[in-house]
């Protein structure tokens, strides 16, 4: 959007990359500290420091220096919506036989900056493609022509 500055995109951007790993690594886990957040991020433990304070300060998480961090309800609903975001994304260039690793390059860009209204569409095709065999060849086959 024109009136969005860069600065607010791309810190929209981090709070949505700190709180999907957040969630990732609750579910794989079982809780998440700063140590795991910094590793999974490849940043260091005292940039996460800062970031998980702010995040606690705009009551997305609760932050207790020794005994980790929880997700708000608030932190909650936005990691699982960037979560399913970045799953639908990655289903629909899957399904197009986009390779995997260009799929995890491009989905953890596009999933920052796609409308509700774009998803859905793509959400539909990716629907629709599954029941279209045929059509879906056809597709992969003219993608991977050159
Ligand atoms: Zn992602």
């Amino acid at each position: 959007m024109a009136t969005r500055t860069a600065s607010s995109l791309s810190a929209s951007s981090t709070v949505e990359d700190y709180l999907e790993r957040i969630l990732e690594l609750i579910n794989s886990k079982g809780y998440a500290r700063v140590v795991d957040i910094a590793n999974s991020l490849k940043i260091s433990q005292a940039s996460v420091t800062n970031m998980v304070q702010r995040l606690d300060a705009d009551g997305l998480l609760k932050y207790e220096k020794y005994r980790g961090l929880v997700l708000t309800t608030a932190g909650e609903t936005l990691a699982r919506n960037i979560t399913d975001r970045h799953h639908l994304l990655s289903d629909f260039l899957t399904l197009l036989g986009v390779e995997e690793q260009v799929i995890h390059h491009d989905v953890e860009g596009m999933e920052h900056h796609i409308s509700p209204e774009t998803l859905r569409a793509i959400q539909a095709l990716t629907e629709t493609l599954q029941r279209q065999p045929v059509l879906l060849a056809k597709i992969k086959k003219l993608s991977h022509a050159h």
